[in-house]
This record gives structure tokens, C-alpha cells and sequence, in this order.
């Protein structure tokens, strides 16, 4: 398996994570675009938002509320923050992994270019 983001979950690539349980890791992302930037993964291999599928469906709640849990601990849940998913070529998606993107800590600009 040749996904970066699998080879972290298997720590493979050596890691520091923020949050980790049976079916979700959290950690920094190395190109941050906010002061608090964290990914939030699945440790199932899933390329995109368009291979999920019932049986993995509930893990994208999972992530949410983890984002959400993280924010609050952050401290920046009343101001503000903003989760991403992306889709494919057109979506920006880089690592074909999927991932949520949480950002925090600045006044976020709308719409994304
Ligand atoms: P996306 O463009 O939505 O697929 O997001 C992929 C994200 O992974 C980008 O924000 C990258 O900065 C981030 N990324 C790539 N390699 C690493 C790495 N080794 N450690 C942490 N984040 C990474
Ligand atoms: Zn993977």
C-alpha cells in the first residue's frame, strides 16, 4: 500500500498525533493554512468521499465531532472554524485518503478560491 496516509496510520512515516482511537487518527498538517490546522483521518483506507458507503458511512460523524471536540479544546469553538472535505481533481484533493481538514485561529475568507 503506497497511501501516505495509511503508512501513518501504521506509523510507517513517524508521527505526532493529536488524537487517536480504533478508527480515527488526528494530526498536524505539515503545510498548515491557518494557525490551528489538523487533519482528522480515517484509519481505514477510503480514496475519496465517493467510495463511502454505508457500512463507513458513520465515520464521517465521527470526524465531525472530533473536529468539533478539538476546536473546543483549542479554544476557538465561540470564534469560529471551519472543517473540509475535498473531492477529487476538481475538489483539491491531494492525497487520495480521505481526510477532514479543520482550521482555526484566524478570520476565514469566503468563498474559498
Ligand atoms: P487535500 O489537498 O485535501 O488532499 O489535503 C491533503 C493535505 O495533506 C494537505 O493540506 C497537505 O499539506 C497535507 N499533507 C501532505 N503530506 C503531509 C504529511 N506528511 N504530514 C502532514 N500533512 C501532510
Ligand atoms: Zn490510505
Amino acid at each position: 500500500m503506497s497511501c501516505l496516509f495509511c503508512k501513518m496510520v501504521n506509523r510507517e512515516i513517524p508521527i505526532d498525533p493529536v488524537y487517536e482511537d480504533d478508527e480515527l487518527l488526528a494530526f498536524r498538517d505539515i503545510n498548515p493554512a491557518a494557525p490551528t490546522h489538523i487533519l482528522i483521518i480515517p484509519k481505514q483506507h477510503i480514496a475519496t468521499l465517493n467510495d463511502l458507503t454505508p457500512k463507513t458511512a458513520h465515520l464521517i460523524g465521527k470526524m465531525v465531532t472530533k473536529a468539533r471536540d478539538i476546536a473546543t479544546e483549542a479554544g476557538f469553538a465561540e470564534n469560529g472554524y471551519r472543517i473540509v472535505m475535498n473531492c477529487n481533481s476538481d475538489g483539491g484533493q491531494s492525497v487520495y485518503h480521505i481526510h477532514l481538514h479543520l482550521l482555526g485561529g484566524r478570520s476565514l475568507q469566503w468563498p474559498p478560491c
